[in-house]
């Protein structure tokens, strides 16, 4: 078992941890000033800077294959990189990336919808949850019916991520007696949009579809095989959620301990009472273990293997391990810690997400158990 990284991917890690050091946390003052103003933390304009001179780095499509023009690191690289990212509270990723289940695309499909995505002309959005169907995504209501050679589709989807800015949609229907079925739907179709104001900063968007009309062969994969393509898409990276919640631990517990080691409290620095120790202590335990816990579900990913029972693991465990981080750092913090004068607050606020999107904490576990009690997933087994 070698758990050391290649010198190659040791300088991929750290020339990404060096340009967002350099590039991307200097950011940080004027992301919070922004939010606190009412502003989106940082400009498009910006943004699309950023990604262009990371491109020159060449970070680029980071798991994209070569074929697209991407880097194709890997799962494991992938991770790594998000580690990194999630150093900063700044909302950057790096681009050249598109939607995994658009590679299932129509070769015209794939010019018009997975090219510009990648290339950052358009812009995508997944949409699979209703006001009455959420964990209980089987049971969606928007409809699909069919009119000659069009589909015309009618009904809400709420909470989707991107919503408001999306060029088109990947929206999911019930076709008729078919079932399921994803659609590609451009803006210009005639969707609607709203944004939906959240405690976080990731504002998602309800949608409403009032008989908007697509052509047939706007359909993604295949008629009434649309939940697959919706589990494939969740499931693509059901593991770069912790990931990129590890990197933000870390850069926190940092915080606490340069900050316990200044502030002093009944004539001692907090860093020598065991109430704060043992709140670092724990919270790095909690970090390493989400840590290996990822890094093994990349591997499956990355080895072809079935990764659902383990990215499941990760993500139940990595959103709760940041949940737990937070509050500690901003106890650490005390009073300061609450203020919107440190980034702890945010923090605290968009982390929470984690416990709920892309499978709630209580969603993971049932999935846990039953793959276990189902015999899917065994105990007890090492490397297989
Ligand atoms: C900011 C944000 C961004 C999002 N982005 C997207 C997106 O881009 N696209 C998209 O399609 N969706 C998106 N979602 C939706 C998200 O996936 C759902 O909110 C999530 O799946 C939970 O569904 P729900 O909100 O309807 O809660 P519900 O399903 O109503 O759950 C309510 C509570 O009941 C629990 N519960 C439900 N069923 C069970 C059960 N069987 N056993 C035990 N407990 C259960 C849940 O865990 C939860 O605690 C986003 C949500 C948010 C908040």
């Amino acid at each position: 078992m070698d758990f050391s990284l290649t010198p190659e991917e040791r300088q991929i890690r750290d020339t990404v941890r060096a340009f967002i050091e350099k590039e991307v946390m200097p950011l940080e003052p004027e992301v919070l000033r922004n939010e606190r103003e009412g502003r989106p933390g940082l400009e498009p304009d910006i943004l699309r800077d950023l990604r262009a001179k990371a491109r020159k780095s060449g970070f680029w499509g980071i798991n994209t294959p070569e074929e697209y023009g991407g880097a194709a690191l890997g799962p494991i690289m992938s991770a790594i990189i998000a580690m990194e990212i999630g150093r900063t509270f700044v909302p950057f990723s790096f681009g050249g990336s598109a939607d995994n289940i658009l590679y299932a695309g129509t070769e015209e499909q794939q010019q018009r919808y997975l090219l510009p995505t990648i290339e950052g002309e358009r812009r995508s959005c997944f949409a699979i949850t209703e006001p009455g169907a959420g964990s209980d995504a089987r049971n969606i209501r928007t409809k699909a019916v069919r009119d000659g050679s069009e589909w015309v589709i009618s009904g809400e989807k709420t909470f989707i991520t991107g919503g408001n800015e999306a060029d088109f949609v990947m929206v999911f229907a019930v076709a008729e007696e078919h079932g399921v079925t994803c659609f590609l739907v451009d803006r210009e179709m005639g969707w609607k949009s709203e944004p939906i104001p959240t405690m976080g900063q990731w504002g998602p968007a309800s949608l409403v579809f009032e008989d908007v009309r697509v052509p047939e062969e706007n359909i993604l994969g295949e008629l009434g095989k649309g939940f697959e393509l919706a589990m494939q898409w969740i499931g693509q990276g059901r593991y770069m959620i912790p990931a990129r919640a590890i990197g933000s631990a870390e850069r926190m517990v940092q915080m606490a301990i340069d900050y316990a080691k200044i502030r002093k409290s009944m004539g001692q620095t907090i860093s020598n009472y065991q109430a704060i120790q043992w709140m670092i202590a724990d919270s790095q335990v909690e970090i390493e273990a989400a840590k290996w816990l990822t890094l093994y579900a990349a591997w499956r990913v990355g080895q072809g293997l079935d990764a659902r029972h383990a990215s499941s693991i990760a993500k139940l465990n990595g959103a709760v391990m940041a949940n737990q981080v937070v509050d500690r750092v901003l106890q650490i913090h005390g009073g300061m810690g609450y203020t919107k004068e440190l980034p702890i607050e945010r923090w605290y606020r968009e982390l929470r997400l984690l416990r709920i999107f892309e499978g709630t904490d209580e969603i993971q576990r049932r999935t846990i158990a039953r793959n276990l009690i189902k015999g899917h997933a065994r105990l007890g087994l090492i490397g297989e």
